[in-house]
C-alpha cells in the first residue's frame, strides 16, 4: 500500500521501534494502537525495552507514514493511538504526529517518564491522556532513573499535568533494589498530596532487565500480602490506586 501522507507529516521523522496494533489496557476505555518510539534518555535497572529497542536515532524518511497508512487502516477497529517508548517526548516531531492522528479521528495518549516538560507542554493540547511514570520522590528519581537531574524536570512535567484538564495516572514500576515497602508509601503519599488521584503500582519483571543485576531476586523484598496490603491503605487517598502485574 502507499504511504498514505497528511498535511500534518511530509517532514515528520520519528524512529519506529515497534507498533501493538491494538492494545485496550493502553488508554483506558479506548481500543488503542500502540506506537514505540526509539531511545530513552534515562537507564533504569529494570528497564525492558531499552535494550531491546536500541540508542536514540533520527527516524528515517518513510517510518512514520508507514505507521500512519497503518493506522488509518485500521479505522473502526481502534479509536486511539498512544505513543510509548522509550521516551516519546525525546522526539521533536510528536506533536506532528499526534496532530496527524487526531486528523484521522484518534485519541492520542502518552506514556512518558517526564523528563521534557518544554515538549509535554506543547503537547498536551493535542493529548487525551497520559501515563507518567513516578520513579521515585525527589532525588531517589534520579537513583533510579540512573540519570543525573531529572527529578526537577520530573516535577514540571507533573505540575504541568495536575494545572491542565488532560486526564491523566502516574505509574510506579516497583523494583525492590530500588525501594523498600515505606519509600514506596512515602512516594505514594507525596503524589497524593500533590494532587494525583489515579495510581498505578506495578511490580517489575526480572527476566530481561537492562541491569543484569535486577534479574536477579532481592532476598528481602517485601511478600506480595504486604505490597497488597500497603495499596489498600493508599485507597483512601486516590480515587483509584491499581496494583498492575
Ligand atoms: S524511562 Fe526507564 S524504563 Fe522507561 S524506557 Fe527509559 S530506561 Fe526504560
Amino acid at each position: 500500500m502507499m504511504p498514505l501522507l497528511t498535511t500534518f507529516d511530509a517532514e515528520i521523522r520519528l524512529p519506529i521501534a515497534g507498533f501493538d496494533a491494538r492494545d485496550d489496557h493502553a488508554l483506558p476505555g479506548k481500543r488503542a494502537a500502540v506506537v514505540h518510539l526509539q531511545g530513552c534518555p534515562l537507564a533504569c535497572g529494570y528497564c525492558e525495552t531499552a535494550s531491546r529497542m536500541g540508542p536514540a536515532r533520527r527516524g528515517m524518511v518513510g517510518e512514520w507514514e508507514a505507521i500512519e497508512s497503518l493506522l488509518a487502516a485500521r479505522g473502526g477497529e481502534i479509536d486511539a493511538v498512544v505513543f510509548s517508548g522509550g521516551e516519546p517526548t525525546l522526539h521533536a516531531d510528536l506533536a506532528d504526529a499526534a496532530d496527524a492522528c487526531r486528523a484521522l479521528g484518534l485519541a492520542v495518549g502518552l506514556h512518558t517518564a517526564g523528563a521534557y516538560p518544554e515538549r509535554l507542554e506543547h503537547l498536551l493540547p493535542r493529548l487525551d491522556w497520559v501515563a507518567l511514570d513516578a520513579k521515585g520522590r525527589g532525588a531517589d528519581f534520579d537513583r533510579i532513573g540512573g540519570r543525573r537531574g531529572i527529578w526537577q524536570r520530573h516535577a514540571r512535567s507533573l505540575s504541568l499535568l495536575l494545572e491542565s484538564d488532560v486526564p491523566f495516572e502516574c505509574r510506579t514500576t516497583v523494583h525492590w533494589r530500588d525501594f523498600t515497602l515505606e519509600a514506596l508509601e512515602r512516594l505514594a503519599m507525596t503524589l497524593a498530596d500533590c494532587g494525583v488521584r489515579r495510581y498505578v503500582i506495578q511490580p517489575a519483571r526480572l527476566e530481561r532487565c537492562l541491569d543484569p543485576a535486577y534479574c536477579e531476586p532481592v532476598d528481602d523484598a517485601p511478600s506480595r500480602e504486604a505490597l497488597e496490603t500497603l495499596v489498600r491503605r493508599l485507597r483512601r487517598h486516590f480515587t483509584s490506586v491499581e496494583l498492575r502485574g
